[in-house]
Protein backbone atom coordinates (compact mmCIF):
# COMPACT_ATOMS: atom_id res chain seq x y z
CA UNK A 1 0.00 0.00 0.00
CA UNK A 2 1.40 3.60 -1.12
CA UNK A 3 0.68 5.79 2.37
CA UNK A 4 -0.56 9.12 1.69
CA UNK A 5 1.60 12.53 1.29
CA UNK A 6 -0.01 13.96 4.33
CA UNK A 7 1.24 10.57 6.26
CA UNK A 8 4.54 10.79 4.86
CA UNK A 9 4.97 14.44 5.79
CA UNK A 10 3.89 13.95 9.03
CA UNK A 11 6.48 10.87 9.31
CA UNK A 12 9.26 13.13 7.71
CA UNK A 13 8.61 15.55 10.09
CA UNK A 14 9.81 13.34 13.34
CA UNK A 15 13.69 13.48 14.18
CA UNK A 16 14.32 9.14 14.39
CA UNK A 17 17.81 9.84 16.33
CA UNK A 18 18.56 9.18 20.16
CA UNK A 19 18.47 12.43 22.28
CA UNK A 20 21.23 12.43 24.27
CA UNK A 21 22.33 15.85 26.40
CA UNK A 22 20.38 17.96 24.17
CA UNK A 23 21.49 16.64 20.85
CA UNK A 24 20.08 14.21 17.77
CA UNK A 25 22.68 11.58 17.14
CA UNK A 26 22.93 8.13 15.39
CA UNK A 27 23.02 4.75 17.55
CA UNK A 28 26.28 4.48 18.12
CA UNK A 29 26.39 1.12 16.15
CA UNK A 30 24.67 2.94 13.74
CA UNK A 31 21.62 1.05 13.77
CA UNK A 32 17.99 1.08 13.19
CA UNK A 33 14.64 -0.49 14.00
CA UNK A 34 11.57 -0.47 11.95
CA UNK A 35 8.63 0.95 12.65
CA UNK A 36 5.39 -0.80 11.65
CA UNK A 37 1.73 0.50 10.65
CA UNK A 38 -0.65 -2.27 12.36
CA UNK A 39 -3.11 -2.13 10.01
CA UNK A 40 -1.25 -2.69 7.25
CA UNK A 41 1.64 -4.60 8.70
CA UNK A 42 3.93 -2.62 6.53
CA UNK A 43 7.39 -0.45 7.96
CA UNK A 44 6.37 3.12 8.54
CA UNK A 45 9.88 4.16 8.62
CA UNK A 46 13.33 3.39 10.79
CA UNK A 47 14.61 4.76 13.60
CA UNK A 48 17.84 4.74 15.69
CA UNK A 49 18.29 1.63 17.34
CA UNK A 50 20.03 2.39 21.01
CA UNK A 51 22.84 0.25 22.57
CA UNK A 52 23.64 -0.22 25.94
CA UNK A 53 26.72 2.34 26.07
CA UNK A 54 24.16 4.84 24.28
CA UNK A 55 21.63 4.30 27.34
CA UNK A 56 24.85 5.06 29.68
CA UNK A 57 25.53 8.17 27.49
CA UNK A 58 21.94 9.14 28.25
CA UNK A 59 22.33 8.19 32.18
CA UNK A 60 25.54 10.27 31.97
CA UNK A 61 23.92 13.70 30.32
CA UNK A 62 20.94 13.69 32.68
CA UNK A 63 23.38 13.28 36.15
CA UNK A 64 25.43 15.68 35.05
CA UNK A 65 22.32 18.16 34.25
CA UNK A 66 20.62 17.52 37.50
CA UNK A 67 22.07 19.54 40.72
CA UNK A 68 22.03 22.40 37.94
CA UNK A 69 18.46 21.64 36.81
CA UNK A 70 17.14 21.01 40.47
CA UNK A 71 18.12 24.42 41.01
CA UNK A 72 16.18 26.08 38.31
CA UNK A 73 13.26 28.36 39.33
CA UNK A 74 10.25 26.07 39.76
CA UNK A 75 8.01 29.33 37.56
CA UNK A 76 10.86 28.66 34.87
CA UNK A 77 10.55 24.70 34.99
CA UNK A 78 6.19 25.45 34.77
CA UNK A 79 6.52 28.24 31.88
CA UNK A 80 8.67 25.26 29.60
CA UNK A 81 5.84 22.53 30.25
CA UNK A 82 2.93 25.62 29.75
CA UNK A 83 4.65 25.89 26.62
CA UNK A 84 4.84 22.45 25.60
CA UNK A 85 1.48 21.85 26.61
CA UNK A 86 0.99 24.97 24.09
CA UNK A 87 2.74 23.65 21.17
CA UNK A 88 0.83 19.94 21.65
CA UNK A 89 -2.69 21.70 21.42
CA UNK A 90 -1.41 23.67 18.96
CA UNK A 91 -0.60 20.25 16.52
CA UNK A 92 -2.97 18.22 17.76
CA UNK A 93 -3.97 16.88 14.29
CA UNK A 94 -0.22 16.18 12.87
CA UNK A 95 0.47 14.70 16.10
CA UNK A 96 -2.49 12.23 16.00
CA UNK A 97 -2.11 11.22 12.92
CA UNK A 98 1.49 10.15 13.65
CA UNK A 99 -0.05 8.23 16.87
CA UNK A 100 -2.71 6.87 14.95
CA UNK A 101 0.01 5.51 12.15
CA UNK A 102 2.14 3.85 14.65
CA UNK A 103 -0.48 2.61 17.48
CA UNK A 104 -3.43 1.80 15.05
CA UNK A 105 -5.96 3.67 16.94
CA UNK A 106 -8.97 6.10 14.97
CA UNK A 107 -7.76 9.19 14.54
CA UNK A 108 -10.74 10.70 17.06
CA UNK A 109 -9.27 8.43 19.73
CA UNK A 110 -6.00 9.83 18.41
CA UNK A 111 -6.90 13.38 18.92
CA UNK A 112 -8.05 12.49 22.59
CA UNK A 113 -5.17 10.96 23.76
CA UNK A 114 -3.30 13.94 22.78
CA UNK A 115 -5.03 16.69 24.74
CA UNK A 116 -5.55 14.30 27.86
CA UNK A 117 -1.62 13.85 26.97
CA UNK A 118 -1.28 17.88 26.78
CA UNK A 119 -3.16 18.03 29.94
CA UNK A 120 -0.49 16.12 32.62
CA UNK A 121 1.73 19.46 31.45
CA UNK A 122 -0.19 21.75 32.13
CA UNK A 123 -1.59 20.75 35.39
CA UNK A 124 2.27 20.04 36.21
CA UNK A 125 3.41 23.40 34.97
CA UNK A 126 0.97 24.62 37.80
CA UNK A 127 2.53 22.13 40.28
CA UNK A 128 6.03 23.26 39.62
CA UNK A 129 5.15 26.42 41.63
CA UNK A 130 3.55 24.64 44.89
CA UNK A 131 6.36 22.66 46.24
CA UNK A 132 6.49 23.39 49.74
CA UNK A 133 7.63 22.47 52.87
CA UNK A 134 6.72 22.92 56.63
CA UNK A 135 8.21 24.46 59.82
CA UNK A 136 7.06 23.40 63.39
CA UNK A 137 6.82 23.46 66.87
CA UNK A 138 7.85 19.84 68.21
CA UNK A 139 5.62 18.54 70.92
CA UNK A 140 7.59 19.01 73.72
CA UNK A 141 7.92 22.36 72.62
CA UNK A 142 12.17 22.45 72.30
CA UNK A 143 13.86 23.94 68.93
CA UNK A 144 11.99 23.38 65.71
CA UNK A 145 11.28 21.37 62.37
CA UNK A 146 11.87 21.95 58.97
CA UNK A 147 10.68 19.89 56.40
CA UNK A 148 11.53 20.60 52.42
CA UNK A 149 10.96 18.78 49.68
CA UNK A 150 14.24 18.41 46.66
CA UNK A 151 14.37 16.38 43.01
CA UNK A 152 14.67 12.32 44.25
CA UNK A 153 17.35 12.65 41.37
CA UNK A 154 17.61 10.89 37.52
CA UNK A 155 14.50 8.74 36.66
CA UNK A 156 14.92 5.96 34.42
CA UNK A 157 11.32 5.97 32.86
CA UNK A 158 10.02 3.10 30.38
CA UNK A 159 6.63 3.20 28.70
CA UNK A 160 3.92 0.93 27.14
CA UNK A 161 2.75 1.35 23.31
CA UNK A 162 -1.05 1.48 24.04
CA UNK A 163 -1.07 5.18 25.06
CA UNK A 164 2.29 6.31 23.37
CA UNK A 165 2.40 9.84 24.31
CA UNK A 166 -0.01 10.31 27.68
CA UNK A 167 1.81 7.30 29.16
CA UNK A 168 5.26 9.73 28.77
CA UNK A 169 3.42 12.73 29.88
CA UNK A 170 2.20 11.87 33.28
CA UNK A 171 6.17 10.58 33.97
CA UNK A 172 8.28 13.32 32.03
CA UNK A 173 5.53 16.41 33.37
CA UNK A 174 6.15 15.90 37.04
CA UNK A 175 9.83 15.13 36.79
CA UNK A 176 10.49 18.47 35.23
CA UNK A 177 8.13 20.42 37.75
CA UNK A 178 9.75 18.66 40.53
CA UNK A 179 13.23 19.18 38.95
CA UNK A 180 14.45 15.66 37.99
CA UNK A 181 16.62 14.71 35.25
CA UNK A 182 15.27 11.99 33.09
CA UNK A 183 16.24 8.73 30.25
CA UNK A 184 12.77 7.64 28.65
CA UNK A 185 12.62 4.70 26.79
CA UNK A 186 9.39 4.30 24.56
CA UNK A 187 8.19 0.95 23.57
CA UNK A 188 9.99 0.12 20.31
CA UNK A 189 6.30 -0.25 18.74
CA UNK A 190 5.42 3.60 19.12
CA UNK A 191 8.33 5.68 19.73
CA UNK A 192 7.58 8.04 16.96
CA UNK A 193 5.21 9.86 19.33
CA UNK A 194 7.32 10.17 22.17
CA UNK A 195 10.41 11.48 19.46
CA UNK A 196 7.93 14.21 18.28
CA UNK A 197 7.14 15.17 22.28
CA UNK A 198 10.93 15.50 23.01
CA UNK A 199 11.36 17.97 19.88
CA UNK A 200 8.88 19.73 21.26
CA UNK A 201 10.16 19.98 24.66
CA UNK A 202 13.27 21.12 22.96
CA UNK A 203 11.42 23.76 21.32
CA UNK A 204 9.85 24.93 24.69
CA UNK A 205 13.08 25.64 26.07
CA UNK A 206 14.12 22.62 27.99
CA UNK A 207 17.60 22.49 28.13
CA UNK A 208 19.82 20.14 27.12
CA UNK A 209 20.48 16.57 29.29
CA UNK A 210 16.89 17.15 31.09
CA UNK A 211 15.06 14.90 29.26
CA UNK A 212 17.19 12.11 26.98
CA UNK A 213 15.19 9.55 24.83
CA UNK A 214 16.86 6.40 23.93
CA UNK A 215 14.55 3.76 21.44
CA UNK A 216 15.76 0.44 21.29
CA UNK A 217 15.13 -3.07 19.91
CA UNK A 218 16.64 -4.13 23.12
CA UNK A 219 14.98 -2.84 26.09
CA UNK A 220 16.68 -5.37 28.67
CA UNK A 221 19.62 -4.59 27.25
CA UNK A 222 19.39 -1.19 27.31
CA UNK A 223 17.65 -0.25 30.60
CA UNK A 224 19.23 -3.05 32.82
CA UNK A 225 22.71 -1.27 32.79
CA UNK A 226 20.56 1.90 33.85
CA UNK A 227 18.73 0.34 36.61
CA UNK A 228 22.16 -1.32 38.02
CA UNK A 229 24.07 2.38 37.65
CA UNK A 230 23.98 4.21 41.08
CA UNK A 231 23.37 7.81 39.22
CA UNK A 232 19.79 6.40 38.76
CA UNK A 233 17.37 7.45 41.84
CA UNK A 234 14.15 6.48 40.67
CA UNK A 235 12.42 4.16 38.18
CA UNK A 236 9.08 4.54 36.49
CA UNK A 237 7.63 1.85 34.97
CA UNK A 238 4.06 1.25 32.68
CA UNK A 239 3.24 -2.05 31.41
CA UNK A 240 3.18 -5.27 31.68
CA UNK A 241 2.73 -6.88 35.40
CA UNK A 242 5.09 -9.83 34.39
CA UNK A 243 7.98 -7.00 33.37
CA UNK A 244 7.19 -4.89 36.05
CA UNK A 245 7.55 -7.65 38.38
CA UNK A 246 11.42 -8.25 37.28
CA UNK A 247 11.97 -4.70 36.93
CA UNK A 248 11.53 -4.49 40.69
CA UNK A 249 13.79 -7.22 41.49
CA UNK A 250 16.34 -5.55 39.41
CA UNK A 251 15.77 -2.04 41.17
CA UNK A 252 16.50 -3.82 44.93
CA UNK A 253 19.82 -3.71 43.91
CA UNK A 254 20.21 -0.02 43.72
CA UNK A 255 17.04 0.44 46.18
CA UNK A 256 15.56 2.68 43.60
CA UNK A 257 12.16 5.04 44.20
CA UNK A 258 10.16 2.54 41.84
CA UNK A 259 6.59 3.07 40.48
CA UNK A 260 4.38 0.45 38.82
CA UNK A 261 1.32 1.30 36.43
CA UNK A 262 0.91 -2.52 35.64
CA UNK A 263 -1.68 -4.49 34.08
CA UNK A 264 -5.34 -4.59 35.05
CA UNK A 265 -8.45 -6.75 34.51
CA UNK A 266 -11.47 -4.34 35.83
CA UNK A 267 -14.63 -5.28 36.50
CA UNK A 268 -17.85 -3.58 35.03
CA UNK A 269 -20.64 -3.83 37.43
CA UNK A 270 -24.35 -3.40 36.77
CA UNK A 271 -26.92 -3.75 39.42
CA UNK A 272 -31.09 -3.93 38.90
CA UNK A 273 -31.32 -0.42 39.51
CA UNK A 274 -29.17 0.95 36.89
CA UNK A 275 -30.15 2.58 34.02
CA UNK A 276 -29.59 -0.04 31.47
CA UNK A 277 -29.16 2.11 28.82
CA UNK A 278 -26.41 4.67 30.45
CA UNK A 279 -24.58 1.34 31.38
CA UNK A 280 -24.57 0.07 27.86
CA UNK A 281 -23.03 3.71 26.82
CA UNK A 282 -20.74 3.29 29.40
CA UNK A 283 -19.79 0.02 28.41
CA UNK A 284 -18.83 0.94 25.42
CA UNK A 285 -16.53 4.16 26.25
CA UNK A 286 -14.66 1.52 29.66
CA UNK A 287 -14.17 -1.34 26.81
CA UNK A 288 -13.87 0.06 23.27
CA UNK A 289 -11.58 3.15 24.26
CA UNK A 290 -8.41 2.50 22.96
CA UNK A 291 -9.45 -1.16 20.51
CA UNK A 292 -9.73 -2.12 24.42
CA UNK A 293 -6.15 -2.26 24.83
CA UNK A 294 -6.19 -0.29 27.73
CA UNK A 295 -5.02 -0.87 31.51
CA UNK A 296 -8.09 0.77 32.50
CA UNK A 297 -10.62 -1.73 30.02
CA UNK A 298 -13.41 -3.38 31.27
CA UNK A 299 -12.40 -6.91 30.98
CA UNK A 300 -15.46 -8.21 32.28
CA UNK A 301 -19.28 -7.05 33.22
CA UNK A 302 -20.93 -8.77 35.88
CA UNK A 303 -24.15 -8.03 35.55
CA UNK A 304 -27.42 -8.44 37.62
CA UNK A 305 -29.43 -11.63 37.03
CA UNK A 306 -32.67 -9.47 36.55
CA UNK A 307 -31.32 -7.15 33.54
CA UNK A 308 -27.89 -9.51 32.28
CA UNK A 309 -30.07 -11.00 28.98
CA UNK A 310 -31.12 -7.05 28.04
CA UNK A 311 -27.77 -5.49 28.88
CA UNK A 312 -26.04 -8.17 26.58
CA UNK A 313 -28.21 -7.80 23.87
CA UNK A 314 -27.86 -4.32 23.76
CA UNK A 315 -24.52 -4.04 24.14
CA UNK A 316 -23.97 -6.32 21.52
CA UNK A 317 -26.03 -4.03 19.14
CA UNK A 318 -23.76 -1.23 19.69
CA UNK A 319 -20.57 -3.22 19.34
CA UNK A 320 -21.79 -4.21 16.18
CA UNK A 321 -22.43 -1.24 14.71
CA UNK A 322 -19.31 0.08 15.25
CA UNK A 323 -16.80 0.61 12.33
CA UNK A 324 -13.27 -0.99 12.33
CA UNK A 325 -10.60 -0.28 9.80
CA UNK A 326 -7.82 1.81 9.41
CA UNK A 327 -7.40 4.68 12.42
CA UNK A 328 -7.11 7.46 9.16
CA UNK A 329 -10.04 6.45 7.32
CA UNK A 330 -13.67 8.62 7.77
CA UNK A 331 -15.70 7.24 10.75
CA UNK A 332 -13.49 3.90 11.92
CA UNK A 333 -13.77 3.46 15.28
CA UNK A 334 -12.14 0.52 15.83
CA UNK A 335 -8.70 0.04 14.69
CA UNK A 336 -6.10 -2.92 14.61
CA UNK A 337 -4.53 -4.44 17.25
CA UNK A 338 -1.17 -3.80 18.11
CA UNK A 339 0.51 -7.16 16.27
CA UNK A 340 -0.35 -10.65 15.32
CA UNK A 341 0.82 -11.81 18.29
CA UNK A 342 -1.81 -9.46 20.39
CA UNK A 343 -4.85 -10.83 18.22
CA UNK A 344 -3.60 -14.20 18.21
CA UNK A 345 -3.97 -13.68 21.95
CA UNK A 346 -7.25 -11.98 21.62
CA UNK A 347 -8.45 -15.22 19.69
CA UNK A 348 -7.37 -17.73 21.94
CA UNK A 349 -9.50 -16.09 24.76
CA UNK A 350 -12.70 -16.36 23.02
CA UNK A 351 -11.64 -19.92 21.74
CA UNK A 352 -11.89 -20.71 25.21
CA UNK A 353 -14.35 -19.43 26.79
CA UNK A 354 -16.43 -20.36 23.95
CA UNK A 355 -15.28 -23.91 24.17
CA UNK A 356 -16.54 -24.28 27.62
CA UNK A 357 -19.69 -23.24 26.61
CA UNK A 358 -20.07 -19.25 26.48
CA UNK A 359 -22.47 -17.70 23.70
CA UNK A 360 -21.04 -15.10 20.96
CA UNK A 361 -23.75 -12.88 20.28
CA UNK A 362 -21.62 -11.10 17.78
CA UNK A 363 -18.20 -11.11 16.63
CA UNK A 364 -15.93 -13.73 18.20
CA UNK A 365 -13.55 -13.74 14.66
CA UNK A 366 -10.39 -12.36 13.09
CA UNK A 367 -10.77 -10.29 10.05
CA UNK A 368 -9.20 -11.14 6.98
CA UNK A 369 -6.91 -9.10 4.70
CA UNK A 370 -3.59 -7.29 5.55
CA UNK A 371 -3.33 -5.33 9.52
CA UNK A 372 -4.31 -7.38 12.71
CA UNK A 373 -8.15 -6.95 12.81
CA UNK A 374 -10.57 -8.17 14.80
CA UNK A 375 -14.39 -7.91 15.38
CA UNK A 376 -15.75 -6.60 18.07
CA UNK A 377 -16.76 -9.34 20.26
CA UNK A 378 -19.47 -9.70 22.90
CA UNK A 379 -19.94 -13.21 25.06
CA UNK A 380 -23.08 -14.09 27.28
CA UNK A 381 -23.06 -17.33 29.69
CA UNK A 382 -19.63 -16.77 30.16
CA UNK A 383 -18.50 -19.80 32.79
CA UNK A 384 -16.80 -19.25 35.91
CA UNK A 385 -13.34 -21.01 34.33
CA UNK A 386 -13.28 -18.98 31.38
CA UNK A 387 -9.95 -18.17 31.28
CA UNK A 388 -10.93 -14.35 29.53
CA UNK A 389 -12.18 -13.35 33.20
CA UNK A 390 -9.04 -13.90 34.65
CA UNK A 391 -6.43 -12.58 32.20
CA UNK A 392 -6.30 -8.79 30.81
CA UNK A 393 -7.95 -9.60 27.13
CA UNK A 394 -6.42 -6.25 26.11
CA UNK A 395 -8.77 -6.42 22.90
CA UNK A 396 -12.45 -5.50 21.75
CA UNK A 397 -13.97 -8.49 23.44
CA UNK A 398 -16.85 -8.20 26.35
CA UNK A 399 -17.74 -11.34 28.33
CA UNK A 400 -20.81 -11.02 30.58
CA UNK A 401 -21.75 -13.16 33.41
CA UNK A 402 -24.28 -12.63 35.76
CA UNK A 403 -24.80 -12.26 39.14
CA UNK A 404 -27.67 -12.93 42.05
CA UNK A 405 -26.55 -10.45 45.12
CA UNK A 406 -24.65 -7.57 45.97
CA UNK A 407 -22.10 -9.31 47.95
CA UNK A 408 -21.87 -11.69 44.83
CA UNK A 409 -21.03 -8.88 42.17
CA UNK A 410 -18.23 -7.51 44.82
CA UNK A 411 -16.69 -11.07 45.54
CA UNK A 412 -16.37 -11.38 41.58
CA UNK A 413 -15.18 -7.82 41.03
CA UNK A 414 -12.59 -8.63 43.71
CA UNK A 415 -11.60 -12.71 42.00
CA UNK A 416 -8.50 -11.37 40.71
CA UNK A 417 -4.72 -10.49 41.39
CA UNK A 418 -5.41 -7.03 40.15
CA UNK A 419 -7.03 -3.93 41.45
CA UNK A 420 -6.51 -1.09 39.22
CA UNK A 421 -9.56 0.24 38.36
CA UNK A 422 -13.63 -0.91 38.42
CA UNK A 423 -16.73 0.32 37.02
CA UNK A 424 -19.98 0.08 39.23
CA UNK A 425 -23.94 1.06 37.69
CA UNK A 426 -26.34 1.39 40.10
CA UNK A 427 -29.30 4.68 41.21
CA UNK A 428 -28.68 3.44 44.64
CA UNK A 429 -26.69 6.31 46.61
CA UNK A 430 -25.79 3.80 49.55
CA UNK A 431 -25.78 0.79 47.54
CA UNK A 432 -23.16 2.72 45.76
CA UNK A 433 -20.71 3.61 48.44
CA UNK A 434 -21.18 0.47 50.05
CA UNK A 435 -19.63 -1.21 46.96
CA UNK A 436 -17.34 1.62 46.30
CA UNK A 437 -15.74 0.72 50.02
CA UNK A 438 -15.87 -2.83 49.32
CA UNK A 439 -14.06 -3.25 45.76
CA UNK A 440 -10.24 -3.60 46.19
CA UNK A 441 -8.97 -1.42 43.17
CA UNK A 442 -7.19 2.08 43.22
CA UNK A 443 -9.96 3.81 41.42
CA UNK A 444 -13.29 3.61 41.06
CA UNK A 445 -15.75 5.05 37.84
CA UNK A 446 -19.56 5.82 39.71
CA UNK A 447 -21.97 5.64 36.65
CA UNK A 448 -19.06 6.26 34.10
CA UNK A 449 -16.53 4.53 31.99
CA UNK A 450 -13.85 6.38 31.98
CA UNK A 451 -11.82 7.65 35.15
CA UNK A 452 -8.40 9.12 33.34
CA UNK A 453 -7.85 12.85 34.17
CA UNK A 454 -4.66 14.91 34.83
CA UNK A 455 -5.94 16.36 37.89
CA UNK A 456 -6.66 12.64 39.98
CA UNK A 457 -4.57 10.33 41.05
CA UNK A 458 -4.46 7.24 38.13
CA UNK A 459 -2.68 4.12 39.85
CA UNK A 460 -3.35 0.78 40.97
CA UNK A 461 -3.25 -1.75 43.94
CA UNK A 462 -2.50 -5.44 44.47
CA UNK A 463 -0.49 -6.80 40.89
CA UNK A 464 -1.59 -3.64 39.45
CA UNK A 465 1.14 -1.98 40.97
CA UNK A 466 1.91 1.18 43.20
CA UNK A 467 2.60 4.70 42.88
CA UNK A 468 0.28 7.47 41.65
CA UNK A 469 0.38 9.89 39.03
CA UNK A 470 -1.23 12.82 38.20
CA UNK A 471 -3.22 14.89 40.91
CA UNK A 472 -1.51 16.32 43.41
CA UNK A 473 -0.13 13.74 44.51
CA UNK A 474 1.39 13.09 41.42
CA UNK A 475 4.75 14.80 41.91
CA UNK A 476 5.36 13.75 45.02
CA UNK A 477 6.62 10.59 43.37
CA UNK A 478 9.40 12.80 42.31
CA UNK A 479 10.09 14.69 46.10
CA UNK A 480 11.95 13.37 48.72
CA UNK A 481 11.57 14.97 51.84
CA UNK A 482 14.44 16.30 53.94
CA UNK A 483 13.67 16.86 57.73
CA UNK A 484 16.26 19.47 60.10
CA UNK A 485 15.88 19.28 63.64
CA UNK A 486 16.50 23.03 64.63
CA UNK A 487 18.10 23.68 67.77
CA UNK A 488 17.41 27.30 68.77
P1 LIG B 1 5.37 -4.60 28.29
O1 LIG B 1 5.64 -5.73 27.39
O2 LIG B 1 5.53 -4.80 29.75
O3 LIG B 1 6.31 -3.41 27.78
C1 LIG B 1 6.28 -2.14 28.36
C2 LIG B 1 7.62 -1.46 28.17
O4 LIG B 1 8.61 -2.22 28.86
C3 LIG B 1 8.09 -1.38 26.73
O5 LIG B 1 8.79 -0.18 26.56
C4 LIG B 1 9.02 -2.58 26.62
O6 LIG B 1 9.99 -2.44 25.61
C5 LIG B 1 9.66 -2.53 27.98
N1 LIG B 1 10.28 -3.78 28.42
C6 LIG B 1 9.89 -5.04 28.14
N2 LIG B 1 10.72 -5.91 28.75
C7 LIG B 1 11.65 -5.18 29.42
C8 LIG B 1 12.78 -5.50 30.23
N3 LIG B 1 13.12 -6.76 30.48
N4 LIG B 1 13.52 -4.49 30.74
C9 LIG B 1 13.20 -3.21 30.49
N5 LIG B 1 12.14 -2.84 29.75
C10 LIG B 1 11.37 -3.82 29.21
O7 LIG B 1 3.91 -4.02 28.12
P2 LIG B 1 3.17 -3.61 26.78
O8 LIG B 1 2.71 -4.85 26.11
O9 LIG B 1 3.98 -2.63 26.01
O10 LIG B 1 1.94 -2.77 27.37
C11 LIG B 1 0.76 -3.36 27.74
C12 LIG B 1 0.72 -3.51 29.26
O11 LIG B 1 0.85 -2.23 29.87
C13 LIG B 1 -0.62 -4.03 29.72
O12 LIG B 1 -0.46 -5.02 30.72
C14 LIG B 1 -1.30 -2.80 30.29
O13 LIG B 1 -2.28 -3.09 31.25
C15 LIG B 1 -0.15 -2.06 30.87
N6 LIG B 1 -0.47 -0.64 31.07
C16 LIG B 1 -0.66 -0.17 32.33
C17 LIG B 1 -1.02 1.15 32.55
C18 LIG B 1 -1.23 1.67 33.94
O14 LIG B 1 -1.20 2.88 34.11
N7 LIG B 1 -1.45 0.84 34.94
C19 LIG B 1 -1.17 2.01 31.46
C20 LIG B 1 -0.98 1.51 30.18
C21 LIG B 1 -0.62 0.18 30.00
P3 LIG B 1 9.75 -3.06 24.15
O15 LIG B 1 8.84 -2.15 23.47
O16 LIG B 1 11.09 -3.09 23.55
O17 LIG B 1 9.17 -4.44 24.35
Amino acid sequence: MTIATSEQSVIDSVNKQLFIGGEWRDASGGGTLAVEDPSTAEPLCEIADGTPEDATAALGAADEMQEEWGKTAPRERGEILRRAFEKIVERTDELALLMTLEMGKALAESKAEITYAAEFFRWFSEEAVRIEGRYAVPPAGAGRMLTMKQPVGPCLFITPWNFPMAMGTRKIGPAIAAGCTMVMKPAQQTPLSMLALAGILEESGLPGGVLNVVTSSSSGGTMGPLIADPRARKLSFTGSTEVGRKLVAQSAEQLLRVSMELGGNAPFLVFDDADVDAAVEGAIVAKMRNIGEACTAANRFHVAGGVASEFAEKLAKRMDAMKVGRGTEEGVEVGPLIDGDQRDKVGDLVDDALGKGARALVGAEKMEGSGYFYRPTVLDDIPEDATLLKEEIFGPVAPVASFDSEEAAIAAANDTEYGLVAYVYTSDLKRALRVCEGIETGMVGLNQGMVSNASAPFGGIKHSGFGREGGIEGIEEYLETKYVAINL
